[in-house]
């Protein structure tokens, strides 16, 4: 992830301001920036980030995540959870996938040459792994279809060289072609030798002359744990061999990890929703969480609002770069019951003569319609 600026250094309030000065140093910003009104140079980026953080702080739950993860709160963006993948993740994936292989191009370049041994083409295959296999590594077996060098006269076509009896060693065939307006000579390569001018003396029974042979290769592909959907491998001259004893080209192995059905990635961080009822919300209470490596648990302190995150250190994955372990970010859903039985609803009636909910909403009315008085 790009480093973004901290949200309380951009509207220019110390670390923890309270929601009426978020509020009050945006107004002020929001004016200075506005790009219809605004003088100042980048007026309309510095606007947005304004509105950016004015919009991670104003909010109660927002700010709270905020408060006490930064950033790494929002990696529940677009969060898919329990429902998996979709196609714009994959869109994204696709992307990224392609923005990793920038050289990728120059990949099957490199057998244009003339004349003498090429080097042999790359080749590029898919693997797709799974969630965990990225997380903690894996060797995984595949076989592709390949060009190796002739094992019996190791590419050359056979044994010995001697002249080629078509072009007499002049690598091109001369050709005369009368005309009315005169003789036209044309040169072309000598198909015999492929302009060679040498023949090999005695032809490979293997390969009949060729120097290759089409295989389908078994390869073990060590994967390295951390890896992440687009990221490549390049095995070094497990690609395709090269005419005339050409050496080997290369094998990139382009990685796809398949989505969780709990865990969403961002890097080494991973995230996951979980539900919990009501009165666990009220009351507080310890649950136990799925992790990568077993369960791990969770206090929820009493009176916890529906959206907020908790960290579990170092319960993500490891970072193939840095070698730093990613944590675990829960948040909680406070679930709102569709059915209940009549037991249930006996008491939640007796608790709804007693919500201080319902009161503290009158109260905020109130302040609302005096308001509008003056
Ligand atoms: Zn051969
Ligand atoms: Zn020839």
């Amino acid at each position: 992830m790009p480093t973004k600026r901290d949200y309380y250094e951009i509207l220019g309030l110390s670390k923890g301001a309270s929601i009426d000065e978020v509020k009050r140093a945006y107004k002020k910003l929001a004016k200075k920036y506005h790009p219809d009104i605004s003088k100042e140079d980048n007026a309309e980026d510095k606007f947005k980030e304004v509105l950016e953080a004015y919009q991670g702080l104003s909010d109660p739950q927002k700010k709270a995540n905020y408060d006490r993860f930064g950033h790494a709160a929002e990696g529940f963006q677009g969060f898919q959870g329990f429902r998996g993948a979709n196609a714009r993740d994959f869109e994204f994936d696709m992307n990224d996938l392609f923005n990793n292989l920038g050289s990728f191009g120059d990949m099957f370049r490199g057998a244009f040459g003339q004349g003498g041994p090429r080097t042999g083409a790359s080749i590029r295959h898919d693997l797709n792994i799974s969630f965990e296999e990225a997380a903690f590594g894996t060797e995984k077996e595949i076989t592709i279809p390949r060009i190796e060098k002739c094992g019996k006269c190791d590419g050359f076509g056979g044994e010995g060289s001697k002249r080629c009896t078509r072009c007499n060693g002049a690598r091109v065939i001369r050709r005369e072609q009368r005309t009315p307006f005169g003789t036209f000579v044309t040169q072309t390569q000598c198909p015999e030798c492929k302009g060679k001018g040498t023949v090999v003396e005695k032809v490979c029974k293997k390969c009949s002359g060729k120097g290759i042979d089409r295989v389908k290769k078994k390869i073990n592909v060590k994967i390295p744990a951390g890896i992440d959907s687009g990221n490549h491998l390049r095995l070094a001259k497990m690609g395709n061999a090269g005419k005339d004893g050409g050496g080997y080209g290369d094998l990139y192995v382009v990685v796809f990890v398949d989505e969780h059905e709990v865990f969403k990635r961002d890097g080494a961080d991973i995230y996951a929703e979980i539900p919990i009822s009501f009165s666990e919300a009220v009351l507080g209470t310890k649950i136990d969480v799925p992790t990568l490596r077993g369960e791990g648990t969770i206090k929820i302190p009493g009176g916890t609002q529906t959206g907020t995150i908790f960290r579990l250190k170092d319960k993500g994955i490891k970072d193939l770069s840095t070698g730093r372990t990613g944590d675990e970010y829960v948040k909680v859903i406070v679930q709102v019951p569709k059915k209940v039985s009549k037991k249930e609803r006996d008491l939640i009636e007796g608790l709804a003569e007693e919500d201080s909910l319902k009161k503290e909403r009158k109260g905020f009315f109130e302040r609302i319609a005096k308001k509008f008085k003056h």
